[in-house]
């Protein structure tokens, strides 16, 4: 292998120290720590497992634990009332909603019952167009974590191309954003994309976010490449991304494995949302004209 590997569970470890610094300071200045409440719908399993990680990450860092699990047979009615109930509690800095939801829930619709200052997974339509503005915001914790793993690399984002596999609103849209406002020459491919090998053999930085294990193959890489790869996919010899590591590793410059590369990065950056979104909300008590976010 030649390229060099980017560890994804170090750069979380540094994020999640620093999250829990601040919450400290948060709470000694404060005297209440800041919340962070989750909101699950139904029964899929994974979800469990994430909203469980998320709970016990946040917990650790010192946030207090809102948590709601609705069922199934629950209505959007219901999940709306939880989430408005939520949005007024001063208690609360942050709120998710666990995606996806069950099959017949509207997700944007739900989703924008959090408002904007509290919007920790940044996937409101306030929040995604302050970042499509390029305004400050709170910005999608994978697509965010996918930068701080890119300036992990020391690389110039700025005139680098950039290549996006995914148009996904968690994951590819943002990123591509994200990258934007970076100054990188961003293309952004998709399923009808003609020629993925041409685009993709283009960039000087490749995010692959297409949820197809190991899609890119050594010939998509153009050579000294950063590969950020973002899928994760349980196969019954491990977890695998979009991205075949062992043959794009002797080619790329940079590339992240998984697992230990954009999976911790999540929570990580989720736990750095929510300190934000405390420390904004203080900001606005102290000093009520102050903006709604503060990164
Ligand atoms: P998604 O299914 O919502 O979006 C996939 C995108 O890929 C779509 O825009 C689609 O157009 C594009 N695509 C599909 N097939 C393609 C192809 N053959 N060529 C080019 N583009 C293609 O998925 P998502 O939510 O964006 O997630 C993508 C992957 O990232 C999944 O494997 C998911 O598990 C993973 N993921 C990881 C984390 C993490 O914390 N590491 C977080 C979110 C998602």
């Amino acid at each position: 292998m030649s390229a060099r590997l980017i560890d994804g569970t170090a750069v979380a470890e540094r994020l999640r120290q620093e999250a829990a610094r601040r919450v400290a300071a948060f709470t000694t200045l404060t005297g209440l720590a800041p919340g962070l409440a989750t909101v699950l719908v139904g029964d899929n399993p994974a979800s469990e497992v994430y909203v469980r990680r998320k709970r016990r990450a946040a917990s650790e860092a010192g946030f207090i634990d809102f948590h709601h699990h609705l069922s199934a047979s629950s209505s959007p009615g219901d999940v709306a009332a939880v989430l408005d109930d939520l949005a007024q509690d001063e208690r609360v800095s942050g709120i998710l909603l666990q995606l996806p939801l069950p099959a017949g829930f509207d997700r944007h619709g739900l989703v924008d019952h959090i408002p904007v200052a509290k919007d920790v997974d940044g996937l409101t339509t306030g929040s995604q167009g302050l970042l499509a503005r390029g305004r400050p915001g709170l910005r999608p914790c994978t697509a965010a974590g996918v930068i701080d793993l890119l300036d992990e690399t020391g690389i110039n984002l700025e005139g680098a191309a950039a290549v996006i596999v995914g148009r996904s609103e968690l994951v590819g849209h943002p990123a591509a954003e994200l990258l934007l406002a970076r100054n990188a020459t961003v293309t952004i491919a998709h399923s009808r994309t003609r020629d993925l090998a041409e685009v993709t053999a283009r960039a000087d930085v490749l995010i692959a976010a297409a949820g197809i294990p190991r899609l890119i193959t050594a010939a998509h890489i153009k050579p000294g490449a950063a590969v950020i790869d973002v899928g994760i996919h349980r196969t019954d010899t491990g977890l695998v991304g979009d991205v075949r590591f062992e043959e794009v590793a002797e080619v790329a410059g940079w590339v992240t494995p998984v697992p230990g590369g954009v999976g911790p990065m999540t929570i990580a950056r989720l736990l750095a949302n929510t300190i934000q979104a405390a420390e904004a909300a203080h900001a606005r008590t102290v000093q009520p004209d102050a903006p709604s976010s503060g990164q």
